[in-house]
């Protein structure tokens, strides 16, 4: 049973690996075999992400992209299918956060949050089924808060991350039938990472104290496990699912 959660041959490509919880997932699953293409604005960290996949014994490629340009996600998938000849596996991490109170919000702020957490995903989705071929895996990062509120004003990120679900289910709906690619969301409550520590002071633990289950915030290898799951064979008979990693916060 436990081969079945091995990702040895595949070739996984990761937006957002540059920081936060895209570098847990792209270590993660060179941890479970995998070989990594990894993706995002910042080169140089995205070079430090790349040591500590070729630490794992892995290959790794690093390419810069901003996946809110469709040309970006064409040349990263384009790239992925010239350095290993394949792709397996797409985990569609890349995001922002903003937290503006609705009154205030710009067009041009707005439209941001969008253009990367929903469009990117879309733009990257459609480069890599363009490519993969029946058995791969695409596993876009949605977010409790496509399902919830948390206190903070976040009508641009819970917009995009609910349109995430929506655009998961359709394109399960679409491309597992005729293509053979599953696609799935994971759902991540409360996660340490760059985003988070924009928050004010005493947010996080207030929020976790009050509406997470467990009483704490998650580790980000939870939720790699959950993604290593989604990758893998290991989930063969599950598309168009949304899967909360959430310490309960969703049952609040
Ligand atoms: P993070 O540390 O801020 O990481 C965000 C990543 O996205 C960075 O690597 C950033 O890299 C990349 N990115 C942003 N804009 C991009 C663009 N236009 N093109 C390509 N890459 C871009 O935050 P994180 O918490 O790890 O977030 C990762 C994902 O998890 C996001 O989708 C987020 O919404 C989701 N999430 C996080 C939590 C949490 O508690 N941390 C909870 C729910 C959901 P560059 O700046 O180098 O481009």
């Amino acid at each position: 049973m436990l081969e079945r959660f091995r990702l040895d041959g595949k070739v996984v490509i990761v937006t957002g690996a540059s920081s936060g919880l895209g570098v847990a997932f792209a270590r993660g699953l060179a941890e479970a075999g995998a070989d990594l293409v990894i993706g995002a604005r910042r080169a140089d960290r995205l070079e430090e992400t790349r040591a500590l996949v070729e630490a794992t014994g892995r290959r790794c490629l690093a390419v810069r992209a901003d996946v809110s340009s469709s040309d970006d996600c064409e040349a990263l998938a384009a790239a992925a299918m010239s350095a290993f000849g394949r792709v397996d596996v797409l985990v569609n991490n890349a995001g922002v956060g903003t937290a503006v109170p609705a009154l205030r919000e710009t067009p041009e702020e707005f439209r941001q949050v969008i253009e990367v957490n929903l469009n990117g995903t879309y733009w990257m989705a459609q480069a890599c089924a363009r490519v993969m071929r029946p058995g791969s895996s695409i596993i876009n990062i949605g977010s409790v808060l496509g399902e919830t509120t948390a206190g903070l004003p976040q009508a641009a990120y819970s917009a995009s991350k609910a349109g995430v679900v929506g655009l998961t289910r359709d394109l399960a709906q679409q491309w597992t039938g005729r293509r053979g690619i599953r696609v799935n969301c994971l759902e991540p409550g409360f996660f340490a990472s760059e985003m988070t520590e924009s928050y004010a002071e005493g947010y996080l633990e207030r929020m976790t104290a009050q509406r997470v289950v467990m009483g704490r915030a998650g580790d980000p290898d939870e939720l790699v496990a959950a993604a290593v799951f989604l990758a893998s064979d290991a989930s063969s008979y599950i598309t168009g699912v949304a899967l909360p990693v959430d310490g309960g916060l969703l049952i609040t």
